[in-house]
């Protein structure tokens, strides 16, 4: 339970961060809310000789509107996307996700760079960024590059951020007109971690399903889509989709483990999936392209 001893770096700035990156490479690992990092330390599972601590760093932190994008700082805790007036405006779905992580001392202490840059299978906010088609931007020594939230994730726990690099934000595009979003989550104790979850986002013209994004937690090393439900949504209304949501967990790789065998995941992503899809067709119905659900 004691961690091993390294050096300190607090940053300021991004370049900062960068530059200490730069002199320690792979002997460094950034600091974020520490709520995941310091549990891994303290069980020695990691053994790094510096931390660069970007909880200084107070351009990364907050919400910005940039016209048809949200813009989220990965130093932005999970409470402070909950609170944000344009989150909840424009990407409730976000607050809803992030309202299920841990406890009231994870949400104010973990950020939302944190948890998706950890990229644990259970992690919530992995999920809610693929089904959303979110980017994330990467800032390294060449500058700073946008990945797609389908291509960010590689393998448990590992993403597309170098050693050299760091996710400095979150792009999250606003809705279109009719589009609704849902975060559909099972544990088994209110603070713990999804057993499976699932975000799943539908536009709909006169009341049927025109595209769906469905995006499913720990049912494989990083969050996966269920492409065949979202397939067979596509021209079906909120009365009839139990055929397509009964497809969800077809190409999963879901584990067994001391919560849940994978036969039970299984059922679980079938079940939630049902869920989020009716949730998601229940969105406002008077909306306009761009404009505040
Ligand atoms: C009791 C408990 C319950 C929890 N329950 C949930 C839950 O239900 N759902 C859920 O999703 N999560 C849960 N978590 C995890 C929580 O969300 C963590 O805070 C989060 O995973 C990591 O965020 P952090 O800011 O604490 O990052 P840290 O712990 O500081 O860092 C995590 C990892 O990401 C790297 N990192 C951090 N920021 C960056 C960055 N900007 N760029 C590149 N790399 C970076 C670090 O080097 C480290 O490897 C729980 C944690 C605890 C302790």
């Amino acid at each position: 339970v004691i961690p091993p001893s390294f050096d300190y770096i607090r940053c300021h700035t991004v370049d900062e961060a960068l530059a200490a990156l730069a002199r320690h490479g792979g002997d460094a690992k950034i600091l974020a809310g520490g709520h995941s990092l310091v549990p891994v330390l303290k069980m020695r599972l990691n053994d790094p000789a510096v931390l660069v601590d970007l909880g200084g760093v107070s351009e990364l932190v907050g919400v910005e509107d940039r016209g048809a994008e949200l813009y989220v700082g990965a130093m932005t805790t999970y409470q402070d996307a909950i609170a944000s007036a344009l989150v909840q405006a424009y990407c409730p779905v976000l607050a809803q996700a992030a309202e299920t992580v841990g406890d009231p001392q994870v949400r104010h202490r973990g950020t939302i760079g944190g948890g998706l840059a950890h990229a644990d299978p259970a992690g919530d906010l992995g999920a809610v960024a693929v089904a959303l088609r979110c980017d994330m931007v990467i800032a390294g020594p060449a500058g700073e590059r946008r990945v797609s939230a389908d291509d960010f994730f590689v393998d448990y726990f590992e993403t597309e951020v170098e050693e050299d690099e760091l996710l400095v934000g979150l792009v999250v595009p606003k809705p279109q007109a009719l589009a609704g979003a849902w975060y559909e989550k099972f544990n088994r104790a209110a603070h713990m971690w999804s057993i499976v979850g699932v975000c799943a986002a539908v536009e709909r013209a006169e009341g049927r399903v025109v595209s769906a994004r469905v995006a499913l937690t720990n049912m494989a090393s990083t969050p996966v889509r269920a492409t065949a439900t979202e397939r067979a949504l596509v021209g079906l209304d909120a009365s009839n989709v139990s055929a397509a949501t009964e497809l969800a967990d077809r190409g999963t790789n879901p584990t067994s483990d001391a919560n849940a065998q994978a036969d039970y995941r299984r059922h679980l992503a079938r079940v939630l999936t049902h869920r989020a899809v009716v949730k998601a067709m229940q969105g406002p119905l008077e909306s306009t392209a761009g404009e505040p659900w």
